[in-house]
């Protein structure tokens, strides 16, 4: 890693859910409230959330902050769009957690998101077998772009007992227990124990 490096590892506090795509959910504190709190401020924050994360190595990262630095509205666009696919990937693994279909409207609108994911990758021979790379790593979409990749990967394990709605209603962390027989009710977030997204009900 660069010493100068925009992308270095800025936070682990917020990495409490056992998976980066439920992470990335994370993103935003208080799904519930009506104060929620987004750590996603801007272009720079999504990349440095995806090096903490472990989605992004940190030179490539640094590559995406100069290029959003040049591109400002493709890089607002590019953020909006990720803060999109938080929303999408919050309402189908909520269902998921609850043991409830995910809505057709949901389904189909990450959908679009997928078919944007897979024109963002390509097929490589590696030694004896397929794997699916990204195509690039320059396009400001590709941080969700491999989210979305990782996603569908993780909804096909569904449904998963160990997967948990924080049981603070203003909340709305979701995380894998380390069981699926463990009893945690609560995501373990700072800002949740702290109730700073709502009481502990
Ligand atoms: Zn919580």
């Amino acid at each position: 890693m660069s010493e100068k490096s925009e992308c270095s590892p800025f936070s682990a506090e917020g990495l409490v859910a056992g998976h980066h795509v439920l992470d990335f959910t994370n993103t935003l504190a208080g799904w519930g409230s009506e104060s929620p709190v987004d750590s996603l401020d801007d272009y720079i924050s999504l990349a440095r959330w995806s090096v903490d994360a472990g989605v992004m190595e940190p030179t490539l990262a640094d590559i995406l902050v100069m290029k959003a630095s040049l591109e400002s509205e493709e890089a607002a666009a590019a953020l909006d769009s990720a803060r999109a696919l938080r929303t999408l990937l919050h309402h189908v693994f909520t269902a998921f957690a609850l043991g409830e279909e995910p809505s057709y409207d949901d389904m189909e609108s990450f959908e679009a998101f997928w078919r944007q994911a897979i024109a963002a990758h390509r097929l490589a021979f590696e030694g004896d077998h397929i794997e699916i790379r990204p195509a690039a790593f320059t396009s400001l979409t590709i941080i969700a772009d491999l989210i979305t990749r990782d996603a569908v990967d993780l909804m096909k394990t569904m449904p998963d007992k160990r997967l948990h709605l924080c049981a603070n209603d203003d909340c709305g962390w979701l995380y894998f227990a380390q069981s699926p027989a463990a009893e945690q009710r609560f995501c373990g977030g700072k800002l949740c124990l702290n109730g700073e997204v709502g009481r502990i009900k």
